[in-house]
């Protein structure tokens, strides 16, 4: 293509996008693998800078024409330069709504027994376009509860990936074993799941739809701890999480204040909320109710003064 005709050569290393592997997750690795950042890999391809700092995750779904323009050569520009066709990197993509999509810094959750296994089998890790999905919050492969990466600047050294493979399993089997799902919960969750990553707009019927409304575009990541929330939810003690969805879907007027406790649901009462079942050691999961009352005033607050700047 003429496009290409002034362009520098293609990169050194041909990092390819994964199976299922999320646009960030992608670039994220390229970049990683020419010891650069996104923004100076962007330029040595002649990309607009701008286009570094753009969430990309839904591709070109969702923005103005000239926008658009730009990131339909970028397409063109990083297919080139790993030697793949441009469809490769639009099925990075996911053609949803943006309000199914985690906050840009939140996606950052992966299966540590998925990591496991690429590590022993010598395969880069990757982030799964599924697991950046707000309805996501456990592996399908390995029935296994998703845990956060840490914040890191860069790429995670060999070393701390392991050291944090271990804790994160640790973890993840402590939360999986105190659960006892809803079967058919889950059932919806995977179908849901699936139908954003096809980009399928068929409606549900039912209780099903009712499911879809309230897990698609959930605000579960103002929690603490996301994914015990969500779990939660989809156990039979979802109503242990109840308080929470009712708080987030409030405007601030509204917002409780010290009589937040009244967020509780009606029944059980809430001494009985309890991760398990059976005899043995009960645990209790901590809402942390009030400290999650202000996290989320705070971060209204400040949503709505940035939207009204
Ligand atoms: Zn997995």
């Amino acid at each position: 293509m003429t496009v290409h005709a002034l362009e520098p050569q293609p990169l050194a290393f041909r990092v390819r996008p994964q199976a299922d592997e999320c646009f960030d997750s992608w670039i994220d690795r390229v970049a990683a693998a020419h010891e650069t950042t996104r923004p100076a890999l962007f330029r040595h391809l002649g990309l607009e800078t701008g286009l570094a700092s753009m969430d990309l995750a839904r591709g070109t779904c969702g923005l103005a024409n000239e926008q658009y323009f730009a990131v339909y050569q970028m397409i063109g520009q990083l297919a080139w330069a790993v030697q793949i066709e441009p469809q490769q990197v639009e099925g990075t993509f996911l053609n949803v709504e943006a309000s199914a999509v985690l906050p840009r810094r939140q996606r950052q959750y992966v299966c540590p027994r998925c990591w496991q296994q690429a590590w022993q089998d010598g395969r880069a890790p990757i982030i799964r376009k599924e697991w950046i999905l707000r309805m996501s919050w456990r592996c399908r492969h390995h029935d296994f509860p998703l845990c956060r990466l840490p914040a890191v600047e860069g790429m995670m050294s060999e070393r701390a990936r392991r050291a944090w493979i271990d804790r994160a399993l640790a973890k993840a089997e402590n939360l999986r074993q105190g659960l006892d799902y809803r079967p058919r919960l889950i059932e919806w969750n995977a179908e849901g799941l699936d139908r954003l990553v096809r980009a399928s707009r068929k409606r549900c019927k039912g209780e099903k739809q009712a499911y879809v409304d309230r897990f698609q575009a959930n605000l579960f990541h103002f929690a603490r701890d996301r994914i015990a929330m969500l779990a939660l939810a989809h156990s039979r003690l979802g109503k242990a999480t109840w308080g929470f969805e009712r708080l987030v879907s409030l405007d601030l007027p509204e917002h409780p204040r010290r009589e937040a406790m009244t967020l509780r649901p009606p029944t059980p009462s809430p001494r009985s909320w309890r991760i398990g079942k059976g005899r043995g050691p009960l645990r209790r999961y901590d809402g942390n109710v009030l400290d999650l009352v202000m996290t989320y005033a705070h971060l209204r607050v400040r949503r709505d003064a940035h939207g009204s700047s």
